[in-house]
């Protein structure tokens, strides 16, 4: 299956087949986040498209280094190399050490991927941990006459670099435009052009973040510290650069100008890039006042929300969406990822149940094996094609169709053969619990527990005692679980 894989290439804008550098090792570096504030949602949507690229390319058997920084050193306010040092900033305002802002927020963003089962990196260096790489790579590209020292700043050289190379190759932009498009510099201003940006800034005295360097005691540049850590741990040339559509400009092409220049290679082969969340057909922005934080989809505390939803239901809501369209969030699209993630996880518990059995009188129907086998195919088609979650999701609930059939006991699961019944469990499982990293919500000591309930419901039954039963109905109801009365017996679901 690996060699049907097809990915978008941002840098080519096409999808590619999906050759790895070294097969089976890939390398794969996606921009981390940035600490001094709550992870906000746009940005876990990113992290959860590489989530889902991570384990689908682990389950086609290569094996992925993982890295993802943790941005920690305090950048300026705006692209424009100007303003206040963000986590510094915060740090004056709650009377904090800059570290302690750090490591409260890098704590934050942990528990909140934990929370929506995202996988951990295999490396996550921090940007304060590699201050020596960065000036070393600073010094190279001043070497290479692509930088230009003024005052204890350094800058890179866009036009000079544009001369031998191509500034503007991923994000398609035209050098003469961006000039158009851009400010003249003020009397103030230290840079040749406007379109030049800082490799190293010179510290003002009240800057608190501050390392010595050659040129100044000072802090890189915003775009530097990706280029040192992806080629640091995965190499000068690597496999898969990931990140947030707006990421693609400046930061993306201003890495790729740092390495070109300082190492003579464009860094990754594959550019991927995941894109935005709106809500109710807005951009989400902390300006507009729409901006949703985790823990209030959790608990349903904010204003545009009306009820609480749970982390399993917002990454199944997400996953319903390929990575590379523009994703809408809305209570209606909520509540009905609600009740699809529900039917899924329903899925789960039943298939995990279910036994194959023959039962030496049914024949096995050939029309519903191939249609189980071709589901299955279609799931790896799907995910083959760009990882389209969209359709794989689709697909598993064509299967799901069928395994409920069997449950309910309208399809007769001897019509299956054995390798039919195996494969369809195996894709199943590892679909939804390892690819999509959707799981059961609900403890796994639930089953012994609803079992001493069921037996109540039963007895109460057998007695006909409907109070009883209505009263154990209603109970389990509240708690979002369903009795159902079957002809094999009583089961439990949860409520979709
Ligand atoms: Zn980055």
């Amino acid at each position: 299956m690996q060699q049907n894989l097809k990915v978008y290439n941002s840098l080519s804008g096409s999808k590619e087949k999906f050759q790895p550098l070294n097969p089976p090792y890939v390398g794969m570096y996606v921009c981390g986040p940035t600490v001094y504030s709550d992870v906000h949602l746009g940005n876990l949507r990113s992290f959860l498209s590489f989530d889902i690229i991570y384990r689908y390319l682990m389950h086609l058997g290569y094996k992925v280094r993982y890295v993802r920084n943790i941005t920690d050193v305090g950048h300026l306010e705006n692209d424009a190399d100007e303003g206040e040092d963000k986590i510094a900033k915060k740090a004056k305002l709650e009377n904090l050490e800059p570290m302690e802002i750090v490591h409260r927020y890098t704590q934050g963003f942990h528990q909140v991927t934990r929370v929506f089962n995202m996988q951990e990196p295999s490396i996550e260096p921090s940007a304060s941990g590699h201050i020596i790489e960065q000036i070393a790579l600073v010094s190279k590209i001043l070497e290479a006459g692509l930088a230009y020292e003024i005052n204890g700043s350094v800058y890179f050289d866009v036009l000079k670099y544009n001369e031998q190379a191509h500034y503007g190759a991923l994000s398609g932009r035209v050098l003469d435009d961006l000039i158009s498009g851009t400010r003249d510099l003020d009397g103030q201003d230290e840079k040749r052009s406007p379109l030049d940006f800082a490799l190293w800034k010179k510290a003002a005295p009240s800057h608190i973040m501050r390392w010595p360097s050659p040129w100044s005691d000072g802090f890189p540049g915003w775009h530097l510290e990706c280029s040192t850590m992806s080629t640091k741990y995965l190499g000068k040339k690597f496999d898969i650069h990931g990140g947030g559509i707006d990421l693609k400009f400046p930061h993306h092409e201003c890495e790729i100008a740092q390495c070109v220049a300082g190492y003579g290679e464009s860094p990754a082969k594959y550019w991927m890039h995941a894109n935005m969340l709106t809500i109710n057909g807005q951009k989400m922005s902390k300006s507009l006042g729409n901006s949703i934080l985790p823990r209030q989809l959790f608990s349903g505390d904010h204003q545009l929300l009306d009820r609480p939803y749970s982390p399993m239901t917002v990454r199944f809501f997400m996953l319903q969406t390929h990575y590379r369209s523009t994703l809408d969030i809305s209570n209606e699209a909520l509540t009905a990822a609600a009740k699809g993630y529900k039917k899924l996880a329903n899925g789960l518990r039943i298939l995990k149940r279910l036994q194959y059995q023959e039962n030496g009188q049914t024949a096995i129907d050939e029309k519903i094996n191939q249609q189980i086998g071709q589901f299955c195919d279609n799931c790896y088609h799907a995910m083959n094609d760009d990882f389209n979650t969209a359709k794989t999701i689709a697909h598993l609930f064509n299967i799901l169709k069928k395994i409920n059939s069997i449950h309910t006991g309208s399809l007769d699961i001897s019509q299956l053969s054995p390798e039919t019944f195996d494969r369809m469990k195996s894709v199943f499982l590892d679909f939804v619990e390892n690819v999509l990293g959707l799981e059961e919500e609900r403890p796994g000591q639930l089953d012994p527990l609803l079992d001493i309930v069921l037996s109540s419901y039963k007895e109460a039954k057998s007695l006909q005692d409907y109070q009883k039963v209505d009263d154990i109905r209603d109970q389990l109801k509240k708690q979002g679980i369903v009795l159902k009365d079957m002809k094999t017996g009583v089961d439990w679901a949860y409520e979709e």
